[in-house]
Order: structure tokens, then sequence, then C-alpha cells
């Protein structure tokens, strides 16, 4: 279990939740449906809040592109490797 998280990691998160962009929203759409389905997703009047098992506040967790889930049910990705996925996104979608 990864319970490490970087100040990079946490920084990254909460920009991108004050400033959504694109790429990092369909990402964090992807990984809070994984969420919803996991018990350790605490919350609390409808709204996702943390997760049980590394702390992290979700919200902000889903939108940091290098953090991973503690229990591997979604991983982190490389500035590089977030490139090429959200670039083959691009292409399939456009096919
Ligand atoms: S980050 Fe992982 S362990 Fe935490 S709520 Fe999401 S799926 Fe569950």
């Amino acid at each position: 279990m990864k319970k490490v998280k970087t100040i990079a990691e946490v920084y990254e998160g909460f920009k991108n939740l004050a400033w959504k962009k694109s790429e990092s929203e369909i990402l964090a759409r992807e990984r809070l449906e994984i969420c919803i389905g996991c018990d350790h997703l605490q919350r609390y009047r409808g709204f996702y809040l943390g997760c049980d098992m590394c702390g992290c506040y979700i919200p902000a967790k889903i939108r940091s592109i290098k953090s991973s889930c503690p229990i591997g049910e979604w991983k982190g990705f490389t500035k590089e490797e977030y490139k090429k996925k959200h670039d083959k996104s691009n292409t399939d979608n456009r096919s």
C-alpha cells in the first residue's frame, strides 16, 4: 500500500482542482468512477471527501496526474506517459 505522497502531487491536485483543465478533468472522471465503487471512499451528504486508505482529499487526488490509488485500482502517470495517453484519446475521439 502506498501512503507516501509528495508535496508536488498534492500541489498538482489542488492546482488542477482550482483551475480545471479538460485533460485532467477527463482523467479525474475516469478515476472518480472507480472510487465511487470503492468502500474506502468517504462521503458526506453527497460529497466525496477522503480516501480512508491514504488520507487524501479525493477531489484533488484524482486530478493529480502523478498520484495513484493506494490499493492499485488506478495508476499515476509521468508527464510523458500522460501526454501519450492524452494524445491517443484525442486521436481515438477523432476517428
Ligand atoms: S483512491 Fe483507491 S482506495 Fe481510495 S477510494 Fe479511490 S479506489 Fe478506493
